[in-house]
């Protein structure tokens, strides 16, 4: 077994985990006191220096994003994105219930190097929990001069709110996340410019991932080049999985990114629930393709996985065994994503409503193989040609269940 200790989930079991008090007993807001000391741009560097890469989905470089942010622009802003909404993901929830001052930490830290004196936290609106612990911990936070003006003694003023979204899948796309920030609808807007140019309220703006900033502080408590030692060459630092499914022990697991999936699901999930055979894992969160049992050796990183014909997502894991009938799998993860189509680009809205139908039809044992062909056509013409990734994420799981599981698409057929 893989050899680690927790830094994002290090306190999270602990009593009273959620409060101000326990976070600083075990050593909370020093990385802060340190980084205060420092300039923006050192932080910065540091970032960089740790390799750290987004852990919402996208895996974009963190210290290399913070770069983009204009330096002379008078009003920069930070945004903290919570609403975490991929299916089987489930990990910042957990964070933001348990450790808030984690992440907070990192946001502060964050904002500190992009020189931003604003910071809006985006959260999923039925994460009841979270919303109140994300205002308890600001509050907290003002009260021991971790935030507002003068922080610390530094001469950096930040000041920090809490936005409930209501719950669309979409907003967790960066610029779909602006829009419903700003009061709108949330759908993506066009790129560039990129938010780190014109984003929230028309400012140059930084949106992160809660995962991904609660690693802020202990890069900088422990230096980039620790950080960089951990996990694989394209691949450095902790991760926090998440695996669902037909295992024995679901839950969230922080492990070094390339650990192999196997030793994920067998020695830290408990293995397959009755003993049963792995049929499919998908290891990032719905919209990443699935992979059969024969790739159970493959290291959770960025670029392993994306050799071994996925994608690591948000990290998300789930588990299907033997027995899970793969159709009604497509079918439910397509009947997610065509609810969740914001419905501005025609490829997604009328394409996702056409692939549901097909695969209505399949699963209903309806169908015939002029519907899988269908199915196919639909999916190819969708993927990568739809304005924001939503689409491609919904033609992903449908081409790779073809490509991997397609005599079960065939056995649900009236043959005509
Ligand atoms: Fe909206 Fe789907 Fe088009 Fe994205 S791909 S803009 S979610 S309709």
């Amino acid at each position: 077994m893989t050899n680690w200790e927790p830094i994002l989930l290090a306190n999270v079991n602990r009593p009273n985990s959620e409060k101000i008090e326990t976070y600083m007993r075990y050593g909370g807001y020093e990385a802060l006191r340190k980084a205060l000391k420092m300039t923006p741009d050192q932080v910065t560097a540091e970032v960089k220096l740790s390799e750290l890469r987004g852990r919402g989905g996208a895996g974009f470089p963190t210290g290399v994003k913070w770069g983009f942010m204009p330096k002379d622009a008078p009003v920069k802003y930070l945004a903290v994105n919570t609403d975490e909404g991929e299916p089987g993901t489930f990990k910042d929830r957990l964070i933001v219930e348990r450790d808030p001052h984690t992440i907070l930490e990192g946001v502060i830290i964050a904002a500190y190097a992009i020189g931003a004196h604003r910071a809006f936290v985006y959260i999923r609106g039925e994460f009841f929990l979270g919303v109140k612990r994300w205002i308890k911990a600001i509050s907290d936070a003002y009260q021991k001069g971790f935030l507002g003006k003068n922080i610390l003694g530094s001469g950096f003023d930040l000041d920090v709110s809490v936005h409930r979204g209501a719950g669309a899948y979409i907003c967790g796309e960066e610029t779909a996340m602006i829009e419903s920030l700003e009061g709108k609808r949330g759908v993506p807007r066009k790129k560039p410019p990129f938010p780190a140019q014109k984003g929230l309220l028309g400012q140059p703006t930084i949106v992160q991932n809660c995962e991904t900033l609660a690693n802020v502080p202990h890069i900088i408590l422990r230096g980039g080049r620790w950080y960089a030692s951990i996990g694989t060459e394209k691949s450095r630092g902790m991760k926090i999985f998440c695996v669902s499914g037909n295992v024995n022990s679901p839950g969230n697991f922080e492990l070094p990114l390339g650990t192999p999936l196997k030793e994920i699901i067998y020695e830290h999930a408990g293995g397959v629930r009755r003993g049963r055979d792995i049929k499919a894992i998908i290891p990032g969160g719905s919209s990443t393709p699935f992979l059969t049992a024969e790739k159970i050796n493959t290291p959770m990183g960025f670029e392993t996985l994306q050799a071994a014909g996925s994608a690591l997502g948000t990290g998300a894991i789930i588990v299907m065994d033997e027995t899970t009938d793969m159709v009604e799998v497509v079918r439910h993860v397509t009947r997610f994503y065509v609810h969740e189509s914001c419905g501005y680009c025609f490829p997604c809205r009328i394409g996702g409503k056409r692939m549901l139908s097909s695969l209505e039809k399949l699963a209903g044992g309806k169908g015939s193989m002029r519907d899988i062909e269908d199915l196919e056509y639909v999916a190819k013409g969708m993927y990568g040609r739809t304005f924001c990734p939503l689409g491609t994420g919904m033609a992903e799981p449908v081409l790779s269940a073809l490509r991997l599981f397609r005599p079960e698409f065939e056995k649900k057929t009236t043959k005509n």
